[in-house]
């Protein structure tokens, strides 16, 4: 393949994205830009902070002073706010639900913006979250929308809660999806939907490696000629 290029990701919680996208980018060579972890800093930091999710200015200022950063240790995609790792911090349930909340803010949306493009700049890169193929890098060569059923997404997810050691409720989960997904899809302001250009792929019944093979095709054979 030639010239690197953006490559999006986009689709509900527990999709599979942030696996696939892990995979794809090793595949590819390429750069990995998780811009749900960017949210869910954003929502962490906030409540360290003593800012209500609901106030969108205040959010707004967290947001433009958020010095985050990702650095792979050894299989980790690790995230770093200031020097404080909050890799497993941002992944709390609760958290889940407040960068649900506060990524229904329009300034705070604003305020990432560039962030998220600077971040992704220069191209070889897979970026993964809700609009990174029509908000954010609306001219990405290659745009996927990754879904599943509910219930497939809720298995996952529990399965995921547990492998870490964490107890959980498997009908809660399938409640705060269906939760997170009204919320995602119903906002005013880049809602979820997929990007009139994107190839879109249900992982309901597919293997890991069987979904990453498809995309990474699919990348091939948009961008092989260039
Ligand atoms: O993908 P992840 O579950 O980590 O995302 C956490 C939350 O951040 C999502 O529920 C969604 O509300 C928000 N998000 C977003 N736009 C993105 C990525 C994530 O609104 N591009």
């Amino acid at each position: 393949m030639s010239a690197p290029v953006v490559v999006t990701i986009d689709g509900p919680a527990g999709a599979g994205k942030s696996s696939v996208a892990k995979q794809l980018a090793r595949k590819l060579g390429y750069r990995l830009l998780d811009t749900g972890a960017i949210y869910r800093a954003v929502a962490l930091a906030a409540q360290r902070a003593g800012v209500d999710w609901t106030d969108g200015d205040a959010l707004a200022t967290v947001a433009r002073d958020l010095a985050i950063r990702f650095d792979w240790v050894g299989e980790t995609n690790h995230v770093f706010v200031a020097d404080d790792d909050v890799t497993v911090a941002i992944r709390a349930p609760e958290i889940s639900q407040g960068a649900s909340q506060v990524s229904a803010h329009a300034p705070v949306r604003a305020a990432l913006l560039d962030l998220q493009r600077r971040l992704g700049a220069g191209g070889g890169v897979v970026v993964e979250g809700r609009d990174t193929g029509t908000v954010v890098f609306p001219r990405a060569e290659a745009k996927f929308f990754l879904t599943a059923t509910v219930q497939e997404r809720a298995r996952r997810r529990t399965a995921e809660l547990e492998a870490n050691g964490k107890p959980v409720d498997a009908e809660a989960t399938l409640r705060e999806i269906r939760e997170r997904d009204e919320r995602d899809a119903s906002r005013d302001v880049a809602p979820m939907v997929a990007a009139a250009d994107a190839v879109l792929v249900d992982s309901s019944r597919q293997t890991l490696e069987q979904v990453v093979e498809s995309l990474a095709a699919a990348v091939a054979a948009r961008v092989g000629g260039r």
